[in-house]
Order: structure tokens, then C-alpha cells, then sequence
């Protein structure tokens, strides 16, 4: 699986702050797609290789609760 973004100390994406993970890859292809570089799977980089580490883990302690 790859991710396209991931956004800390996020606030618009729901209530609270935060941690935003935006994995790739969409077969809908909507008309007015506000994402388009992002709907092919291979986009981006795999969430494994970046993430293995634990860091994703940490970076969930450092929200609020939303
Ligand atoms: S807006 Fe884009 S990413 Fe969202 S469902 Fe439609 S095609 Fe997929």
C-alpha cells in the first residue's frame, strides 16, 4: 500500500487535531476529483518502508483526541 500525505497537527479533516494518513490509489474517478494525482495506487510511496519504524505510532501520541 502506498500513501500519497500524511498531515500532523491536522484540523480539517474532522474534530480535534489530528494525525492524517492519505493512502493512494481510487477507482470512482469522480468528475470533479480535487485529488487526481493521487488515484493511481502505484502514487506516492509505500506506507511500510517510511512507517516501519513506529514513527506513524508517535506521531498518533502527539493529537488530541477528536
Ligand atoms: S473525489 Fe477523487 S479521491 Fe474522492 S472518491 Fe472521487 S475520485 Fe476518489
Amino acid at each position: 500500500m502506498n500513501y500519497a500525505n500524511i498531515k500532523t497537527c491536522n484540523i480539517e479533516n474532522g474534530s480535534g487535531v489530528r494525525t492524517c494518513l492519505f493512502v493512494s490509489g481510487c477507482t470512482h474517478h469522480c468528475k470533479n476529483c480535487f485529488n487526481r494525482e493521487a488515484l493511481d495506487f502505484d502514487y506516492g510511496a509505500p506506507l511500510m518502508r517510511r512507517y516501519s519504524s513506529g514513527s506513524l505510532m508517535n506521531a498518533g501520541r502527539a493529537t488530541l483526541p477528536g
